[in-house]
């Protein structure tokens, strides 16, 4: 069995938190696009753990967890990663680590051009995390970056340094007139992080295909939601991957296999970090009380979250693009101080009502069309069953089923790993 949880939103559903739930029922737990520029926290019973690069099921004795090709490594994030979460109790084996020898590695001056042009652009800002994504993939389709199994032979990889650098430098050094990137460097820095990886190198397709022959149950975790993706996202103020499940074969190494399942990740509410349009936002007093119910700051930046009510145009578009047949709703215990909520159930465009999720430039000119319902206005974070749930809350649940064409099978109503709910 394969299955994709994908993000429906903007990112920062809860994916870590339910991927770290759901990984229970699975033997092996991908990740297949992106880098360390996201961030899933996970609370269970060892603690609380921020992961950036490893895959949630890190956290599980027997699961396997694999960094798909797809993925862009910053090498030293990653041993840091790993000293981290070792130092917290966890194992991390070549047993249950395996990263993908066509990874890309995320070198120090695509961290350095990610800073550099964030700077040119000063008050005209993407909102990059400044982690060297968008550089790395760059380098990537310009057929000049690394990949992780080249530091398995590095005699070959070193010969290669060379011309990479002077190629960087003309950007770095010509365009930018930042310092000039050196040759000696950049091997000392694949000595230090490059080489205590070698061992977790493999093919993972290969690995991957077998455990499917084997009948292993197979986990495609994202991390960034649907309207990140390069493709269907809300382009240019996207992440520079597909985060779509539909790639999460391709990320992971196993182009030819097929999922059977995708579990949406939607939120009770909206989120959204950085630029770009979000017509749902909430100002004022309104985005400050949200936003403080729900500790709606990054993960990996701390940067404050933007927030608004749940967005039916937005997340409708979200579930198809993931083509998700189940949705766990996350978050709805953020939604217990309200007598009454808003749903913006449909955008308004040059007087007209809209209900498709438009192009991106055209999303500048929409404003939120709000629906109020009833709230529950009780803490609903001990429920453990559906009949639990006060009827406001079920309502709720079931308005966001109908309006987004989709089930929702798991509501989650807190951090912890038992904080949620099975709704059948
Ligand atoms: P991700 O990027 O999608 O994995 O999500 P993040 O980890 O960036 O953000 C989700 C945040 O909400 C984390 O701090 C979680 O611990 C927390 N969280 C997840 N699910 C719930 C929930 O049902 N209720 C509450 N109150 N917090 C939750
Ligand atoms: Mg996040």
């Amino acid at each position: 069995m394969l299955t994709s949880i994908c993000g429906i939103n903007w990112g920062d559903e809860g994916k870590g938190r339910m991927v770290d739930l759901l990984s229970e029922k699975f033997d092996i737990v991908c990740r297949y696009q992106g880098g360390n520029n996201a961030g899933h926290t996970v609370i269970n019973e060892r603690g609380k753990f921020v992961l950036n690069l490893l895959p949630s099921g890190i956290l599980r004795e027997d699961v396997v967890n694999v960094m798909g090709n797809g993925m862009v490594i910053d090498i030293k994030h990653l041993c840091e990663e790993m000293e981290r979460l070792r130092a917290g109790g966890i194992k991390i084996t070549p047993e249950n680590l395996k990263i993908s020898d066509r990874a890309v590695i995320t070198m120090p001056y695509n961290v350095l051009q990610d800073g550099l042009e964030e700077d040119r652009l000063a008050g005209k800002k993407f909102g990059s995390t400044r982690r060297g994504i968008a550089p790395v993939y760059a380098d990537k389709y310009f057929k000049k970056a690394f990949r992780m199994g080249e530091l398995l032979s590095t005699e070959r990889l070193y010969k290669r340094v060379a011309d990479i650098v002077e190629w960087k430098n003309l950007t770095v050094v010509g365009g930018y007139h930042a310092d000039e990137i050196k040759t000696e460097e950049m091997i000392a820095y694949f000595e230090k992080y490059g080489k205590p990886l070698a061992p977790y190198i493999c093919d993972v397709g290969l690995y991957l295909d077998k455990a499917n022959k084997e009948g292993k149950n197979i986990m495609f975790e994202a991390q960034l939601g649907a309207l990140r993706d390069i493709d269907f996202g809300i382009y240019p103020y996207t992440s520079s991957s597909s985060t779509i499940a539909a790639y999460a074969p391709i990320g992971a190494g196993v182009p030819h296999l097929a999922l059977d399942n995708s579990i949406g990740i939607m939120k009770a509410y909206s989120t959204c970090v950085g630029e770009g349009p979000f017509t749902a936002e909430y100002f004022g007093e309104k985005a400050e009380k949200l936003r403080a119910l729900g500790g709606e700051y990054g993960a990996a930046t701390g940067r404050p979250r933007r927030v608004g009510p749940f967005d039916v145009v937005a997340s409708r578009y979200g579930i198809r693009c993931q083509g998700a047949k189940e949705i766990a709703l996350t978050k709805l215990d953020v939604l217990s101080d309200y007598e009454e909520l808003e749903i913006c159930t449909a955008y308004k465009l040059n007087g007209e009502i809209i209900h498709e999720f438009p192009f991106t430039d055209v999303l500048d000119e929409c404003t939120p069309v709000f629906e109020t319902v009833k709230g529950w206005n009780s803490d609903i974070s001990k429920c453990r069953k559906k009949e639990d749930l006060p009827q406001a809350a079920l309502d709720y649940i079931a308005y966001l089923e109908k309006a987004c064409g989709c089930k929702i099978k798991y509501v989650s109503v807190g951090a912890e790993r038992d904080a949620y709910i099975e709704m059948y």
